[in-house]
């Protein structure tokens, strides 16, 4: 039975839904996070979105050309969003605040069947059937203090 939420060692690979974008990960996630802000649910068509944070270095392109646009996050801050121009999925997002970082969009991943997210962000819009793992931690917004973004607990 797959128990934990070790994520696989790096590289992982991935790509978008018509596969005209492909790429590969080389580092393990900082954290793998959940936010249930308005804009992600905009963004993925559902309940809330997934993310990865990982070391903007750490990201490949395999296959393929991005298109990417900006926009303002409930956070104030601005992400520079990338997708591919053929099928508009998702890829990644970089704010403005962390280059140095990506936030991967996870589900893009070949193999998802280890992501469990450990932090839920902006529950203030999380739909309310909604039910956060007592395992995880969640928050009203996002956390100011990026020791969040170790992936371990913060208390
Ligand atoms: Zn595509
Ligand atoms: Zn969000």
């Amino acid at each position: 039975m797959p128990s934990e939420k070790l994520p696989p060692a790096p590289p992982f690979t991935g790509g978008c839904e018509c596969g005209a974008v492909r790429y590969r990960v080389l580092s393990t996630p900082a954290v793998v996070y959940a936010c249930h802000c308005t804009i992600c649910q905009t963004q993925s068509g559902s309940a809330f979105a997934m993310a990865m944070r990982i070391p903007f270095e750490s990201f490949e392109m395999t296959r393929g050309t991005m298109k990417s646009f900006q926009r303002k996050a409930d956070s104030g801050q601005t992400f520079t969003n990338s997708f591919c121009p053929d099928c508009g999925t998702r890829i990644h997002h970089r704010s403005e605040k962390r280059p140095d970082q990506l936030s991967l969009k996870p589900g893009t991943l070949d193999d998802t069947r280890w992501l469990r997210p450990t932090h839920h962000v902006f529950q203030r819009s999380a739909l309310p059937w909604v039910v956060i793992p007592n395992d995880a931690l969640s928050f009203e917004t996002v956390p100011d203090d990026p020791i969040w973004l170790s992936g371990k607990p913060t208390t």
